[in-house]
This record gives C-alpha cells, structure tokens and sequence, in this order.
C-alpha cells in the first residue's frame, strides 16, 4: 500500500487515480465512448509495458469541489461478455472505467473452437436499453433462430418431442428475436463500443484492497490501480470472487460437453433453429449459425478430466451416437476432428451475497451456469445493464440530496434486483442434464438384465409423462425466462423489428409435425443399405412433381424410361410399387407385388405396405422391396450432398445421385 496516492480517503473518494503517460491525469465524467476509429483508440491496448507501478500513483486533484462532482471510477476485472456489457453501460452513463482483461486474443482465440452464442430476447433488450446502435450492430451480425421452430426431439427416431415457441414471447412484449452470433465478433462489436482506451489488455488481476472509501486492484505483475468501485467479471475461476469469499470448489454438472462448428446446412434450414435430441446420459444439441454453418454440442455423462486420444475425439462421439437419428450422425461427419472441442461443464450456484463493500461479482464469477438454456451470458448482460442502472440511482440520489454517492448501498440493490431471477434460471439451466439422466427413449433403456426389452421400441412411460408436463410448464417458463426483465429495462421502445417477422405458417409448425415436415426444403433422396449389394444398388433422388411417378420393377419399362427403376433381383416383381409426391409429400404404393413392399420408421417399426393404397413415407424410414432385404434403401432428404460426398468431391456424387435417379 506504500505506493498508493497520498490522497486522504475522503479526497480519493471520486479522484483520478489511472495514470498513463499520455492520459489525463484528472479524470471526469467521460462523454459517450469514442468511435474505435476515432484517434487515440488503442493507446490502451498497446500500453502494455508501458505502466509503472510508481504511476499508479495519483497526485491529489485539482479542485475538492470539482472532484465530488465526479462520477465513481469504475474497475473491472475481466472484459468477456458481462465486463464488456457492464463497462459499455457504465461508460454510456458517464462513469469512467477500466476494464482489465487477462488476455483478450485468447478469449478471441478460444472464440474460433468456442464458436457462436446464443442472445435471446431478454438479453437482446437489455443491450438495446444501454446502445441501441450496438444492439443493432449485434443484431445484424447475428443469425436469427427465434422466428422458426427450436425445441427437444427423441435423440434416436429424431421424432419431435416438445416444440418451443420463442417468437411469440419476444413478439407480445416487442423484444428483438434471438440471434446467434460468433463470440469473436461480439466480443469485437462490444470491445470496440467500450473503446480502446478503456480496456486494458494483459492486465491479470490478481487481488484487491477495499479500504472502506476506494479499492484497489492488483495484477499480477504489480501494478495497482485505484478506483471508487471494483466488479470481478473474471469468469468461473474468479479471482475476485476467491478474494471475496475464499476458495470454493465450482460444481461438476457430471457431463462433459464436445463441442464443433461444420459447414453443413440441412434441409430444414428454414423452418428449424435448434434442436436438443434427448438421449438417456447423453444429448446432443444443433444450431444453425448462418453462412452455411451449424454449431452442435454433444454432451456425455462422465467422471470429469477424461481425454481422447489423438484424432479421436470424432471417432469417440460416433461410437457414442451410434443408432442415433441421421440429423445427428450426418453433423458429427461434416465436422474436421479440429473443429471438435471438449470441455468438462461446471456451475457455480449463485450465493445470497454477491459482494462485500465496495467490490461485487457479474456473470459467471458468481453464477456460471450449465449452457443448457443458453442464458449463461444472457443473464451476464442483464446483471451489466442494472448494475449500470443501479449506480446511476445511487448517484442522480446523492446529487439530488447533496450527499455522498452511497456506493456500497447500490452494490447491495444490485444484487438483490438480480439474485432470484438468476437462481431460477440456473435452475432450469440444470434440468436438461437432469432430464437427460433421467430419460429413456423406450422401455428396457438404463434397466441393464432387462435392456433386451429396448428393441421392442416401446416408448417409456416417463418420456410420455414427461412430455406432458413439458408442453404444459414450457410456454410459461420461456415467456419468463425471454420477457421476466422486460419490464424492468428504460430506454428502450417496445417495439419489434419488421426483420424479425416469423413466417405465417410458423404456427401451424407447432401443430402438425406433417406440415413443418412438407415445408422443409432440400432433395429427397433413397440411399442403398442392402448388405453386400452396395455396388449394384444406385442413390435415387426423389423429384417433387405431382405428375410424375417413379416405378420400381425387376425391368425397366422402356415406354417410360426416365422414371422407371429396375431392380433385377429375384423378390422383384414385375410391377412392384411406385413413389409419388403430393403436396410435397411422399407416398409408396406397392402394386399387388409378390414378396410385398416393407416400412420401417423411426421408432423401428417395420409393417408391410397394403397393397394398391399409398401409405406416406417420412426422412429417415427404410424402404424395402421384397422381403429378402435385397433392395433396401434409407430415405434421406439433404441439401448438402452426405459427408461421404465431401471427401470424394461432391461433383462426382452428385452426378452419381443425378444419374441414379
Ligand atoms: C459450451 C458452452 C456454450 C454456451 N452457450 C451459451 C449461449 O448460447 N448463450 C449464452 O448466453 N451463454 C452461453 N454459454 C455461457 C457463456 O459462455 C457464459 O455464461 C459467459 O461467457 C459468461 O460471461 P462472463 O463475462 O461472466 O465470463 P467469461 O466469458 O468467462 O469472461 C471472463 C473474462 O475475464 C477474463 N479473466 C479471467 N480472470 C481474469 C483475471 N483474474 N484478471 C483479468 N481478466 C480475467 C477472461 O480472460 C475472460 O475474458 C455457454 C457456455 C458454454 C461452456
């Protein structure tokens, strides 16, 4: 403490206690945060090295009078999203701050594996009341996903489980639509805003002195840096916190967490977000993320720490997967082995108490949270935006009463304006790896003597209940968890973006899976799977003309060439079966064949097709012709040709899937 400012206490209340050599050395109330491109940006981030312990100290201000006029000085420890989002709103209200952030290009850097997030409604809006020019700029690198169908789907027949509407919460209370948006460029759009000056690159905090009237922060090569407040954005393994409260343990949520970005578009692009397939200790989630890319997680209950060996982390994960749903298994093929990441999840449980005198916590520092909901940063914006708002009270207060800005009070209401909104949040945040645990897809899964009964494929009674009390409680929790702060945020117009317009059928999707099933785009197409018969059976691409039928004998008919597949194998009858479209549906008639035309669906029912009565058939169901399991095919629809393609150049397949056809 030898070297801190001989100011007295009171003086250093609200004093300038940052120094540069190109800075300012009496600080005030900043105008809004200067354009990036304005000059002078940077001079912060390149002042690495540049700092001397001995010029953290400050000379005693000018003018007392001037100085209590002044706004608080704000530290920050840790500039991710809640820093980032804090400082920006601190800074637009005119306080002065200073972000210290440990190493920003790592943060950019692990941005690449960590790949997109998840803004939803309520964070959108929070960030629209602190900057409605950077919510816009956000916005319009964002994906949006909230306008489509997102939701859980059975992990194995990929067959919808409960859909969630979240256009419809954002759009009744005139909140932006959720996006998605790469963390890299977040981080860029909000550090920008902030602005260079304020954000002090390879700045390790790693104490603090809170002496009743300023705290100081110390890094870890030295230097201290005083100020009027101190807020630990430092992430999950918070040293703030730590100094704060002691060492605790984060909690380990019993799965660990693969994680890949793959240039892959599937065919339901348009009318589907995300979705969470549901598995028993295991669940897989996929997101569209714009520009021909999906981000999936997939998640596998285990002890923590475990490693793949090299290049096996894909291998790994299709062993895994296997038997599930094609959405999945043909993700996990279009991702390179790089672009695959593995994190063990840990939570913090926030604490009733938040902080201690001058110095409180944001965001994952005091309640990291599983990222089932994808509201981990989310509720790290919404704690920036009050506790921006809170400060703000606390100060427009002392100026009104003459009084001394109450800083510590304002900390106090900070947290208890956040506290319950968070704790329940974190709880729903557990419950998909809770749900996870504890589903099964059928009856026999997890019953170890009695699993043989899984291949009967009989749904389990807890996934029919389950879903029962999903689709009750789910509307209620995301209108909550999307619109429950709405009310508190000022400065923002109720209003949504013309952009942000679902389509008029988006309704009708919740509905009738058939329906969502008939908008989706892409070709469909009939893959061989006969054992042993891959050379002589052909990919067959299936066309969406109502006048046209194909048809399936042992010869091709020569009057009609063009749409008649032979199949010369013994089970084949001459007439066999035809495949027509309707309304973009898909339908199999067998034609009064011998040996008969077989379905097996999703959930692995197979049934014989009656003959002479189309009998529509859906993605994923297998075909067979014959009984002998000859002339199998699996019914695929793709927009991007199958992985195998992709390594063979998909100009060659695609000629292949074309010819066939
Ligand atoms: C797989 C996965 C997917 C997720 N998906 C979503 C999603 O879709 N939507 C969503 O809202 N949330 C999601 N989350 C959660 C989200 O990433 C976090 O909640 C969010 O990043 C928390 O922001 P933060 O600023 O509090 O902490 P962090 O993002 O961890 O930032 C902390 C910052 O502090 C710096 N730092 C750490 N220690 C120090 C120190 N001592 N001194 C100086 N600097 C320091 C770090 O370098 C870092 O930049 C996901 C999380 C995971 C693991």
């Amino acid at each position: 403490m030898a070297l801190l400012s001989a100011t007295s206490p009171a003086k250093a209340h609200f004093s300038a206690l940052f120094l540069c050599h190109d800075e300012p050395q009496h600080g005030h109330a900043l105008p809004p945060a200067p354009h990036p491109q304005c000059s002078g940006a940077g001079n912060r981030l390149r002042a690495r090295g540049r700092w001397s312990v001995s010029a953290a100290v400050a000379p005693a201000p000018a003018g007392a009078k001037e100085e209590e006029k002044r706004k608080p000085r704000v530290l920050v420890a840790g500039g991710g999203i809640g820093g980032l989002v804090f400082a920006l709103a601190a800074r637009r209200k005119g306080y002065e701050v200073t972000v210290f952030e440990r190493d920003l290009s790592a943060v950019r850097g692990e941005g690449q594996y960590r790949g997109p997030i998840q803004i939803q409604s309520n964070a959108l809006a929070a960030l629209e009341a602190i900057d409605m020019s950077v919510a816009e700029e956000v916005m319009r690198a964002g994906c949006v996903t909230g306008d489509r169908i997102n939701g859980l789907v059975d992990g194995i027949s990929g067959s919808w489980y409960c859909k969630f509407d979240t256009f419809t919460p954002a759009a009744e209370r005139g909140l932006p639509v959720t996006r998605v948006i790469s963390r890299m460029t977040l981080q860029q759009i909000l550090a920008r805003a902030v602005g260079d000056d304020a954000i002090l690159n390879g700045s390790h905090v790693v104490d603090f002195i809170d002496d009743g009237s300023k705290v100081t922060a110390i890094l870890e090569d030295g230097r201290r840096f005083e100020g009027d407040l101190l807020v630990g954005a430092d992430g999950i393994w918070s040293k703030v916190r730590k100094t704060l409260f002691g060492h605790s343990e984060a909690t380990y949520s019993g799965y660990t967490c693969y994680t890949g970005i793959a240039d892959f578009v599937p065919p339901d692009i348009d009318t589907v977000g995300y979705r969470v397939f549901l598995g028993h200790k295991q669940y897989f989630v996929s997101s569209d993320v714009g520009a021909g890319k999906m981000q999936w997680y997939a998640f596998h209950k285990e002890e923590a720490g475990g490693t793949d060996p090299e290049n096996g982390k894909k291998k790994r994960l299709l062993e895994i997967f296997s038997g599930w749903c094609d959405n999945v298994i043909d993700l996990i093929n279009a991702t390179e082995e790089e672009a695959i990441l593995r994190r063990d999840i840990y939570d913090r449980p926030p604490t009733i108490n938040w902080g201690k005198g001058r110095v409180t916590l944001l965001g994952d520092s005091v309640h990291a949270m599983q990222p089932n909901l994808g509201q981990g940063g989310c509720m790290a914006i919404e704690d920036g935006y009050q506790l921006a708002v809170e400060l703000e009270n606390a100060w427009q207060e002392s100026v009104k009463s003459g009084t001394p800005m109450d800083i510590v009070s304002s900390l106090k209401r900070y947290e208890k304006e956040r506290r319950l909104r968070v704790a329940i949040i974190h709880g729903l945040a557990r419950m998909a790896a809770i749900m996870a645990t504890t589903y099964r897809p059928y009856l026999g899964v997890g019953l170890g003597p009695l699993s043989f009964l899984t291949k009967l494929r009989i749904p389990h009674p807890g996934r029919v209940g389950g879903r029962f009390f999903i689709m009750i409680g789910m509307p209620a929790m995301l209108s909550w968890v999307l619109g429950g702060n709405s009310s508190k945020l000022e400065g923002r117009p109720l209003s949504c973006r013309l952009s942000d317009k679902a389509n008029d059928q988006l309704y009708r999707w919740f509905e009738d899976d058939d329906a969502l099933e008939q908008a989706m785009g892409g070709e469909w197409y009939l893959f061989p799977i006969s054992e042993g018969n891959s050379n002589s059976l052909q990919p067959v691409r299936l066309i969406r003309d109502e006048q046209r039928a194909i048809s399936f004998g042992n010869r091709s008919d020569p009057s009609d060439s063009a749409s008649s597949l032979a199949l010369p194998m013994p089970q084949i009858s001459e007439r066999h079966a035809t495949i027509t479209c309707k309304n973009k549906a898909f339908y199999l008639t067998d034609l009064g064949s011998e040996h008969g035309t077989w379905i097996t669906d999703n959930e692995g029912r197979r049934y014989r097709v009656p003959p002479n009565y189309p009998v529509r058939f859906h993605p994923s169901d297998v075909i067979e012709f014959g009984s002998d399991q000859k002339a199998m095919f699996r019914v695929k629809v793709l927009n991007t040709l199958p992985y195998e393609s992709a390594r063979r150049g998909k100009q060659q397949q695609q000629q292949q899937v074309l010819q066939a056809a």
